[in-house]
């Protein structure tokens, strides 16, 4: 914890306009932890793990993970977000509450990506599509780190070339080259449960399509910690970290470089999923 106050504290310096961003990232941050504390999975079979890697499909699709019982801590999560935020409380809170009864369903639909019927039926003014889909995510996250802790040492990423991430299945949202000794491998970071993985760097993880040489990608003059890489195929890009010397995590390395996707964005590229 102590690391990522020191990082924080450096954050602030560099970002102070997102001061108030990385109080809420600490404050969710620990009650997250502390509700991850309280998760048990039963005990998993490497080699159901093994095939289901194999079969390309995500490992969730099998987990019988129990999405009841969530409301409390969606419910803790949207006091935080509040407590950091501008947001309208009280009109906000009515809309929540609205919604709570269909929470599991909702939830449901957000993790097995079953499109967004439910989630759109309660958007509204006092509860924006951005602002639901952060609490969805932030309640799921937990739970979904603590899977991917269970299954990882199981999982072959060698048998896993797929965009999706091979534990929840949800796309990317961010990238990373990294240095190994044959050079830069390249690494997606999944937008809901954190996992990395190796991915090739000439497919794009999106439409999976394969380039002959390095896919395209922008570059700025004075940052020489992110570049973008974009498909012309799909039109979506995705933000890479080429240098992550402070070793941040990649929802602080996200929050911080958000002037690269407008870049982007101004260019025409869709951002399909954000850490
Ligand atoms: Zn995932
Ligand atoms: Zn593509």
């Amino acid at each position: 914890m102590n690391d990522v106050q020191d990082n924080i504290d450096k954050l602030k310096v560099e970002n102070v306009h997102l001061s108030a961003y990385y109080d809420m990232y600490l404050a969710l941050k620990e009650l997250q932890d502390t509700y991850k504390e309280k998760i048990q999975f039963s005990s998993f079979n490497d080699d159901e793990i093994r095939q289901q890697i194999l079969a390309g499909k995500p490992l969730i699709l099998n987990s019988g993970i129990d999405l009841s019982g969530m409301t409390t801590f969606l419910m803790d999560i949207f006091k935080v977000y509040a407590q950091f935020t501008s947001l309208k409380t009280d009109e906000a809170l009515t809309a929540i509450e609205k919604l709570t009864p269909d929470l599991p369903e909702i939830l449901e639909e957000f993790l097995y990506l079953k499109g967004d019927t439910l989630i759109k039926a309660h958007v509204s003014d006092s509860l924006p599509d951005e602002i639901l889909i952060f609490l969805i995510k932030n309640t799921l996250t937990p739970l979904l780190e603590k899977y991917s802790t269970c299954v990882i040492s199981s999982i072959d990423f060698d048998s896993w070339e797929r965009g999706c991430c091979p534990v929840c299945g949800h796309p990317p949202g961010l990238a990373e080259l990294r240095k190994s000794p044959s050079g830069r491998q390249r690494y997606l970071f999944c937008s809901l449960c954190h996992t990395s993985w190796p991915f090739q760097r000439l497919k794009c993880p999106f439409c999976e399509k394969l380039e002959e040489k390095e896919t395209e990608y922008l570059s700025f003059p004075d940052e020489e910690n992110y570049r973008v890489d974009v498909c012309n195929s799909c039109n979506s890009f995705i933000k890479t970290v080429i240098n992550n010397n402070a070793e941040l995590p990649p929802v602080l390395l996200d929050w911080s470089s958000q002037y690269v996707d407008d870049t982007a964005i101004q260019k025409g590229y869709k951002r399909v999923a954000s850490m």
